[in-house]
């Protein structure tokens, strides 16, 4: 299936939320919900159709994978994961995707979104553990490394977006930004992980 090439700004629109896509834009008064948060097109703030039991949680599912930048194919062999995993499916499953090392480079601060982290796993600038790891999707455990390729150390991009970011935002994670590196200390708890979705209407609309 082909990614979605049209404006990111429109799926949050979609979710009446903001998925934060794009970065520092999302956190400034740019950012298009602030003043019309409704659906996008011609009606969009006026229609006012009921939602069927199914569109509910065909949309939350939706919204997580867009959230995480995932393909349905992608998201689908997540969830069949975390439902052979011990404890919570819809709490394994959030962790899993969590756990995605282009969500952990972008929890560490070096890219403003997701999509731009998944950028720089894909185009070699990530290592972990002193591994070169060029997939988006690789799922990193606790103790590993993941650090900024020495040659890509220069990049403009990745110092701006720390610039940005706190020193201690995340528990599960260390950060080093001297040293643009960061350790994924331990998985966290499902309470633990900023995520506004309700995941156990995905385990729902899968288990129908
Ligand atoms: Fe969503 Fe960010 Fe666009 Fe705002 S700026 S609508 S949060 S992608």
């Amino acid at each position: 299936m082909a990614r979605y090439t049209g404006s990111v700004c429109k799926l949050c629109r979609r979710e009446k939320q903001k998925l934060f896509l794009k970065g520092q834009k999302c956190l400034s008064e740019k950012c298009p919900i602030e003043k019309r948060n409704y659906p996008p097109g011609q009606h969009g703030s006026s229609r006012r159709s009921k939602i069927s039991e199914y569109g509910v949680q065909l949309r939350e599912k939706q919204k997580i994978k867009r959230i995480y930048g995932v393909l349905e194919t992608q998201f689908h062999n997540s969830f069949e994961k975390a439902s052979r995993q011990k404890g919570i499916t819809g709490d394994n499953l959030v962790k899993l995707l969590e756990r995605r090392l282009d969500n952990v480079v972008y929890r560490l601060g070096f890219a403003p979104s997701r999509k731009s982290a998944r950028q720089l796993v894909r185009h070699r600038h990530i290592i972990v553990n002193e591994i070169l790891v060029d997939i988006p999707s690789y799922i990193v455990v606790p103790g590993d490394v993941i650090k900024v390729k020495e040659k890509s150390k220069k990049l403009e991009s990745i110092h701006n977006s720390l610039k940005r970011t706190k020193d201690t935002q995340f528990s599960w994670l260390q950060v080093d930004k001297a040293a643009l590196s960061g350790t994924f200390v331990q998985v966290p708890e499902r309470t633990e992980i900023p995520l506004n979705a309700n995941e156990q209407l995905v385990v729902e609309l899968y288990s129908k």
